[in-house]
C-alpha cells in the first residue's frame, strides 16, 4: 500500500510586493486564530457593529450600509451590480484597465446596456470623455469606474467623475479595492453612491472578504427595484437582516467568523495609525522606492499626477528576461512582485507597497536583490 506522504502545509515566509495580497500584519494573523465563536453569538454580534463602524472610518463615510462581503473583492463587485442594475438600464462604464474590464461584463451579465469608455492602459479615466459620453447618453443612470487600476497603476480622479455623474443624473458605481487605506478616499465628500473595496491591500488583511457602503441615493435605487435581484446571496436586502437590526439578527449564511476577526484587528491598526498617516507612508515609501529605482537606471510607466504610490509599475529594460528576474526573487529572495497584464505582460513589473508592506525595509529589500539579480 502506498504511504500518505500529505502532512500539514507549511509555506516560506515571502515578502509580498506584488498586486496583492500585500504582507499580513502579524496581530491579524494572531487574530485568526481566536477562538470561534457562534456567528449569532451576542459577543459577535457587537463585535459586527464595531467593524461596520470601523469600515465607515476607513471609507470616511456616515452611511448606514455599511459592511463586509463575506467573499473577496469581486464578489464586492458583483454586489455593486447586481443591486444596483436591472435588465434595461443604462450604464457607463470606464474601461482602463482589467478591473474595469470586469465592470463591464458584470453589466453584460445583468442584462444591462453598456456604453464604454475606454482609455489607455496606464492612464487615469479621462473626465472629458466621461463628460461626453454622459452628454450623448441621458437615458444612462449609472456611471461605473475603477478608482485605483491595480491592473496597471493609475489613479482616477474620483471626485471629478462622481460630480459629472450626479449633474447627469447618474449614481456611481465606483471600485475602491485597492484605494483603500492607501491613498486620500472620502465617500461622503466625493459622494459616491455604491462602493466596494477588499481587505487584502492597503489594509494588510487576509484576501477573502470584501467591504461595501451604500448611501440613501444608491439604497434608495435598490428598493425601488422592478425585478428580483438575481443574485440570492448578494441580494443585499437578504443580507442586511443579518448585519442590521436592534438585537434580532436573521440567519443568512455562517458568516467567516475568524476572518472577520482578522479585519476587525486590521481596521484597529489602521485606526490607532491614523488614516491620513496611513495615506501619508503609502506615498513616503512610493518615493524611496522611485528614487532608488531611478538609481537602477528603472522607469515608472504612468505620468507623475496619475500615478498609485501603492502599486509601481516598472518597464522591464530591453534585453531583461521578465519571468526569469521573477522566479530569482522568489527562489533566493522569498520576494514577490507581480508580472505585467494584457498588453503589458513581459514589459512591465508591478511592485505593490500595501498596507504592511509598504515600509522602509521592504523598500530597500527589493532595490537590493533587484539590483542583485539584473547584474547577474
Ligand atoms: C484585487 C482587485 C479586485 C478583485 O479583488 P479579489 O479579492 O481578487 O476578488 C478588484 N478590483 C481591483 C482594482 C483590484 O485591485
Amino acid at each position: 500500500m502506498q504511504k500518505n506522504t500529505i502532512t500539514s502545509f507549511h509555506p516560506l515566509e515571502r515578502t509580498l510586493m506584488g498586486p496583492g495580497p500585500s504582507d499580513v500584519h502579524p496581530r491579524v494573523l494572531e487574530a485568526l486564530s481566536r477562538p470561534t465563536i457562534g456567528h449569532l453569538d451576542p459577543l459577535f454580534i457587537g463585535m459586527m457593529d464595531e467593524l461596520k463602524q470601523l469600515l465607515r472610518d476607513a471609507f470616511q463615510t456616515g452611511n448606514e450600509v455599511t459592511m463586509p462581503i463575506s467573499a473577496p473583492g469581486s464578489a464586492g463587485m458583483e454586489c455593486c451590480f447586481v443591486n444596483m442594475l436591472e435588465p434595461g438600464d443604462k450604464v457607463i462604464v470606464c474601461r482602463n484597465g482589467a478591473f474595469g474590464g470586469r465592470m463591464l461584463e458584470n453589466v453584460i451579465r445583468c442584462g444591462g446596456e453598456a456604453v464604454i469608455v475606454d482609455d489607455p492602459w496606464g492612464r487615469a479615466v479621462d473626465p472629458e470623455k466621461v463628460e461626453q459620453a454622459l452628454k450623448a447618453n441621458p437615458d444612462a443612470s449609472l456611471l461605473a469606474f475603477v478608482h485605483a487600476e491595480t491592473s496597471t497603476g493609475a489613479l482616477s480622479d474620483a471626485q471629478t467623475l462622481a460630480k459629472l455623474a450626479h449633474e447627469h443624473d447618474c449614481l456611481t458605481i465606483v471600485d475602491t479595492v485597492t484605494s483603500l487605506g492607501g491613498v486620500p478616499l472620502k465617500v461622503d465628500e466625493w459622494k459616491l453612491d455604491a462602493v466596494y473595496s477588499g481587505t487584502q491591500k492597503c489594509l494588510s488583511c487576509i484576501p477573502g472578504l470584501s467591504p461595501v457602503t451604500f448611501n440613501e441615493a444608491a439604497m434608495e435605487k435598490v428598493s425601488k427595484r422592478q425585478s428580483k435581484c438575481q443574485s440570492w446571496f448578494l441580494d443585499l436586502s437578504l443580507i442586511l437582516g443579518y448585519w442590521e437590526g436592534e438585537g434580532k439578527r436573521a440567519y443568512h449564511h455562517t458568516a467567516p467568523i475568524n476572518p472577520l476577526y482578522a479585519l476587525h484587528e486590521a481596521l484597529c491598526i489602521l485606526h490607532e495609525e491614523g488614516l491620513e498617516n496611513s495615506w501619508q507612508r503609502h506615498r513616503q515609501q512610493h518615493e524611496s522606492l522611485k528614487a532608488g529605482l531611478q538609481e537602477l537606471g528603472l522607469e515608472l510607466s504612468v505620468p507623475e499626477a496619475e500615478r498609485l504610490p501603492q502599486l509601481n509599475a516598472v518597464r522591464i529594460p530591453e534585453g531583461v528576461d521578465d519571468a526569469s528576474v521573477r522566479a530569482q526573487l522568489l527562489n533566493d529572495y522569498n520576494l514577490e512582485i507581480g508580472a505585467g497584464l494584457g498588453d503589458s505582460a513581459g514589459k512591465l513589473w508591478r511592485i505593490g507597497l500595501m498596507g504592511y508592506s509598504a515600509n522602509a525595509g521592504n523598500v530597500l529589500y527589493c532595490l537590493s536583490a533587484l539590483k542583485k539579480v539584473l547584474r547577474q
